[in-house]
């Protein structure tokens, strides 16, 4: 088989083999860099947490999402697009994602501190391999207990592929750190396996309209539809829904019009990090000033 395979490899053209080759050792190389870069930058504490506004009204900031970042010395800025399905597969998400819950309660606690920011929730995207952890949620609560952070202001958000394979233990998860008033956020909802029976079980707070719908939900009126069913869902279930990736004015007022009230997406505010977040936000207070909306409330 091995002779036969080299053999076409050969016939297809000459150094075609020696190709094939150096292009999976750079592959195997790169990747192997980059994980001992990974490894290296959790220790260094070379990551930043970057944020994004979440709004309603659509007025009123009620909140952000804490979005990582590498900021890598010789490749740029690396999106998590890339480097969390390799946290994942090697288990660095667990401590890198311990980093993030610490770096999220810190900024929690810095807004406490003000009237303007103490309402504001704080959302904080969580990889199956970590709830999986068995010890997951005394390391949440360590966390929050150690950073004097109010767990009411802190949202997990999950997917749906995290529910995947034990979902009765991850909703006695849900349930234990709920009872200190953390809160879940169902993140990218309807890109997985929406288990209508699933949802009802879990003791969730609020579903995340993926972008996916909301990017031609002007044009496409299957994406209108599943986007105004998402947030009829929410309501009959109890739950707040907010829209990702909201671009544009006439996408922000089509949601609108369908009875979505919260939003987040470049249209408001792309993710930042904190000081120009803190900038925006200001802006925001301001506007909300003007036009006689309580600066303190929150939701
Ligand atoms: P996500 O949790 O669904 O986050 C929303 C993504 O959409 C973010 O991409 C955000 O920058 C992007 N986005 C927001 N508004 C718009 C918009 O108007 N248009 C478009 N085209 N995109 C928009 P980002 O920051 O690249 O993150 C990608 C994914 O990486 C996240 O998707 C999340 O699944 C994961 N991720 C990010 N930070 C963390 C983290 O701290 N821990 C874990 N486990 N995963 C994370
Ligand atoms: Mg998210
Ligand atoms: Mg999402
Ligand atoms: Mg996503």
């Amino acid at each position: 088989r091995a002779e036969l395979a080299m053999y076409h490899a050969k016939a297809s053209g000459r150094n075609r083999l020696c190709f094939f080759d150096e292009e999976m050792a750079r592959a195997v190389r790169h990747r192997a860099e980059l994980e001992r870069d990974l490894e290296q930058a959790i220790e260094a504490g070379q990551f930043v947490l970057y944020y994004q506004l979440q709004v309603r009204g659509p007025h009123q900031a009620v909140g952000a999402e804490a979005l990582i970042r590498w900021p890598h010395p010789e490749r740029g800025m690396i999106s998590p697009a890339e480097f969390i399905p390799l946290a994942e597969e090697t288990g660095l998400i667990v401590p890198l994602g311990r980093w993030v819950l610490e770096t999220a309660c810190r900024q929690l606690v810095s807004w406490a501190s003000t009237p303007e920011t103490a309402q504001l929730t704080l959302s904080v995207n969580v990889s199956a391999r970590q709830i999986y952890q068995p010890d997951f949620v005394d390391q949440v609560l360590e966390v929050v207990e150690k950073s004097g952070a109010d767990p009411r202001r802190l949202k997990l958000e999950l997917t749906e592929s995290t529910l995947a394979s034990d979902i009765a233990g991850v909703i006695e998860k849900m349930r234990l750190l709920k009872q200190k008033g953390i809160g879940f956020a169902l993140d990218d909802f309807g890109t997985g396996y929406s288990s209508l029976t699933y949802l009802k079980r879990l003791p969730l707070d609020e579903l995340k309209i993926d972008q996916s719908f909301v990017r031609d939900v002007l044009t496409d009126s299957n994406d209108a539809a599943i986007a105004r069913t998402i947030v009829a869902l929410a309501h009959s279930l109890g739950l707040e829904v907010i829209a990702e990736g909201v671009e544009t004015p006439e996408q922000w007022k089509f949601l609108a019009e369908l009875g979505c009230p919260a939003y987040q997406g470049y249209y408001f505010a792309r993710p930042v990090p904190i000081e120009r977040f803190e900038e925006t936000l200001r802006g925001f207070l301001l506007v909300q000033r003007e036009i006689g909306l309580p600066t303190d409330s929150g939701r």
